[in-house]
């Protein structure tokens, strides 16, 4: 399995890590088997979160393989905001994990700016963190967000990170092009180590596993993080990804245009369909904020239905996209007919239809159409 460098921390990672947070409901005769093979193979990155199980992916991961701490790069996280909080919460990672450092702690889930205020504010979060570095029980400082990285381009400009991971997938893409257009090229430029996670879009994309991978694989990431719950899906994973090859930028493009998820609902955020003073990518890319473009009022088969209805509004920034699209509200009226502007689009979206449904969802006198 081909490893890649996490930035500048002299780390070289595996292209699959484990993530933990499927450890939680995985029995441990399982957990003990998946990690072992995983390490027996040549995997080298196992990732947890004080938060998941309430610290029980992080007991699983001790008990199966706190024996092989040198095998690996182990990464947990603490969502804690003020220092003594954090200061409890990496003592007991370090306890449940059974060891006496971890590679990578992840200020975890830093996504609306009251969350990064708390960290970086005297007595928070961040000051605990550092200090556990300087005392050896954490070597590298990441952090981690989902969803539109705004607060997560914010923390870069603030203190000191080595590494950053959110979702980077091919659906995502579409909902928050920011990650790929300014987060990746920002981290790359100061030497950030990247590790991608929900690949497959929190599920969504089960039916094209396969793309899924190698689209994330392609990006300037050092490893996707998987959630591997059987052995078969390790077997499976790992395949997968010793057959990796990049993806060109046609076949890039190609896939873009032809995944089912994303069909003739979904806006790739092309901006072929530019007017002169508005952009219909904007209203959508609002969208993609409040539902992942994924409530687009048609009825798809039950299981795919229920994914949809669980997963649209799964990282709660709804609020905020009301508010911009007040502001841009002032640049069209959604009660006008733009049907002419649909052949514009080489995806075949109905841009018309689509802009009144934004309109239902996020204006204030919204009607569904
Ligand atoms: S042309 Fe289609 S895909 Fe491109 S920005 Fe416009 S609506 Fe989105």
């Amino acid at each position: 399995m081909d490893k890649r460098p996490l930035g500048k921390t002299g780390l070289d990672l595996t292209l699959i890590g484990i993530g933990g947070f499927h450890l939680v409901e995985t029995p441990m005769a399982q957990v003990d088997a998946i990690l072992n093979r995983y390490l027996d193979c040549g995997g080298n990155y196992i990732e947890t979160a004080a938060d998941y199980g309430a610290g029980l992916s992080e007991q699983k991961i001790g008990r199966a393989v706190a024996g092989r701490r040198d095998a690996f790069i182990l990464a947990s996280k603490t969502t804690a905001r003020d220092a003594k909080s954090a200061r409890r919460s990496i003592e007991k990672s370090l306890e449940n994990l059974r060891c006496d450092h971890l590679d990578i702690l992840f200020l975890h889930a830093v996504q609306k700016p009251n969350d990064l205020e708390q960290m970086l504010a005297p007595g928070g979060a961040l000051e605990a963190v550092q200090r556990a570095q300087q005392s050896g029980q954490v070597r590298f400082i990441g952090i981690t967000g989902h969803g539109h990285p705004a607060v997560l381009l914010k923390a870069l400009q603030q203190f000191e990170i080595d590494v950053l991971m959110t979702g980077m997938n091919y659906y995502d893409y579409c909902n928050f092009p920011q990650v790929e257009e300014e987060l990746i090229p920002l981290c790359r430029e100061r030497g950030i180590g990247l590790i991608a996670m929900k690949i497959l879009a929190d599920g969504y994309l089960y039916r094209s596993v396969r793309h899924a991978l190698r689209y994330t694989l392609s990006l300037p990431v050092a490893a996707a993080v998987l959630g591997i719950n059987t052995l078969a899906y390790l077997e499976l994973d790992w395949a997968l990804a010793q057959e990796f090859r990049p993806m060109t930028a046609e076949e890039r493009e190609k896939w873009l245009a032809e995944a089912p998820e994303l069909g003739t609902k979904v806006c790739r955020q092309c901006r072929k369909c530019d007017r002169p003073d508005w952009r219909p990518s904007e209203f959508f890319a609002l969208e993609g904020l409040i539902d992942r473009q994924m409530d687009d009022g048609s009825i798809p088969e039950p299981p795919d239905y229920a994914l949809r209805e669980r997963l649209k509004n799964w990282f709660n920034q709804a609020d905020e996209a009301r508010e911009r699209y007040r502001g841009l509200l002032q640049r069209i009226d959604p009660q006008v007919d733009y049907r002419h502007l649909n052949v514009l689009c080489p995806y075949g979206i109905d841009i018309d239809r689509k802009l009144k449904r934004v309109h239902a969802k996020l204006g204030d006198d919204g009607r569904i159409v």
